[in-house]
């Protein structure tokens, strides 16, 4: 093998039986429940609740969580497969369903037991919903600029701030919040931040305006305004003032699912490109039978196997304990939202006027792939992340990008 990964093992991509079948069971929920909605989903803004109500009774809120707090179990790869098939059809329910893994992962990494029975089981069940405010309109890359404050008074946080962005939070019975509990310390601008879960119901907790976003209709993010809210001390995840690497380190592990989301977009927007191709006439032929069509049909087809076969190996290597995942997973999240982009607007090209007409389903794609460009950490960051790690893993360097 070659640098920088070096032996054969690093290449794998496992997928077994289970998966495929995994695989199948998604697939008919979305044909038979998220496909006759997905339009409705688009024109209304609003995702049915009975299409919770069935994700609910197929247990796919607790897939990738451990049986023992209420979840299917399975890891990234069965994350990834659930990710990818809904966002084919609808990657606003895509983000509906996983925005549950931003406020189970950094409770499953870093919280208490009681934490875990408390509050993991009933989101992995869907019997409550959970969304993850950390950004802020001063800053969303720049996590140890926030600005939103935690004083301790006795056995008991108050917290004050304001986050915007916050997806799923309208729904939301839970969230976890990031504040500041200590200024920083010389040299560690992420010292002194702290995470925390609230409830919804917590006097001074409120949530705002929606984001009229242009993408992910049905499921566009709120702000969330913190008013001297009063949290018991008990539900500080992780360690106090160590906050910074609970946010950071749970990205890591999401990022992933926001691969996988691109490759659904894009076996989504590949699909409609490839169907009208075969069937749109011209010049007395289907459009496929012209070169510049053709063409660009290989190169959707070869861009998005590619990033199909990134995001499955950084979801095997997380699976894997492997620490290399961080770095698999930012070049498959670049690589899969970017190619999401690129294959979306192909597709709009080959559909030529109705491609831009909303009422064909294909724009839609686009406009939604642009946000995984920039959610859970914009391809900028990303790629500071691969250059960081890269030269932490080969060199011993340690490099502050980001
Ligand atoms: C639809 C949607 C849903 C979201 N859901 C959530 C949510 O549920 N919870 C939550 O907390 N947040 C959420 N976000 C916020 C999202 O994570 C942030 O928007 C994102 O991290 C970027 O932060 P920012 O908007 O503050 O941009 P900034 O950080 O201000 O970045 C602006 C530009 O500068 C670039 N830049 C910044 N720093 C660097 C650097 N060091 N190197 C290179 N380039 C840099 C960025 O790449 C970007 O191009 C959501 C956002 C959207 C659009």
């Amino acid at each position: 093998m070659v640098f920088p990964f070096t032996s054969i093992e690093d290449f794998k991509v496992e997928l077994t039986e289970e998966h495929e079948l995994f695989r199948k069971a998604v697939r008919q929920f979305v044909e038979q429940y998220l496909e006759p909605v997905a339009m409705e989903i688009e024109k209304t803004d609003r995702i049915p609740d009975e299409l919770f109500e069935k994700a609910r009774e197929l247990g796919l809120f607790g897939v990738g969580i451990p049986e023992e707090y209420g979840g299917q179990g399975g890891g990234h790869v069965m994350e990834a497969i659930l990710m990818e098939e809904l966002s084919r059809v609808s990657p606003a329910f895509g983000t509906a369903v996983a925005v549950r893994a931003l406020f189970t992962t950094p409770i499953l990494l870093f919280g208490t037991e009681e934490q875990k029975r408390k509050y993991v089981t009933p989101v992995a069940r869907g019997e409550k919903f959970a969304a993850h405010a950390n950004t802020e309109p001063c800053c969303g890359s720049d996590v140890a600029a926030i600005q939103t404050r935690a004083r301790r008074v006795n056995d008991h946080y108050i917290i004050t701030g304001r986050k915007i962005f916050i997806t799923g939070s309208d729904k939301a019975d839970y969230f976890v919040v990031s504040a500041r509990t200590s200024p920083p310390k010389e040299g560690k601008r992420w010292w002194g931040i702290t995470v925390f879960i609230v409830e919804r119901d917590t006097p001074g907790l409120k949530v705002g305006q929606r984001f009229n976003v242009m993408g992910l209709r049905g499921e566009r993010p709120h702000e969330v305004i913190l008013d001297e809210v009063k949290v018991p001390a008990e539900n500080v995840v992780g360690k106090v003032d160590e906050g910074f690497k609970v946010i950071v380190t749970t990205y890591d592990h999401t990022r992933v699912g926001i691969a996988a989301q691109g490759v659904g977009i894009a076996q989504g927007a590949f699909e409609k490109a490839l169907n009208y191709a075969l069937q749109r006439q011209a010049f007395e032929r289907p459009i496929i039978a012209f070169e510049g069509v053709a063409f660009k049909i290989a190169d959707m087809l070869t861009m998005l196997e590619a990033a199909r076969l990134l995001t499955y190996w950084a979801a095997t290597l997380a699976d894997r304990g492997d620490r290399r995942f961080i770095i698999a997973a930012s070049m498959a999240k670049t690589f899969a939202t970017e190619v999401a982009e690129k294959i979306a607007n192909m597709a709009i090209k080959i559909h030529g006027g109705v491609g831009v007409d909303m009422e064909t389903g294909v724009e839609r794609y686009l406009r939604d792939a642009i946000i995984t460009t920039i959610y859970e950490g914009t391809n900028d960051i990303q790629r500071a992340t691969i250059v960081r790690q890269l030269l932490r893993d080969v060199f011993g360097v340690k490099l502050s990008l980001a």
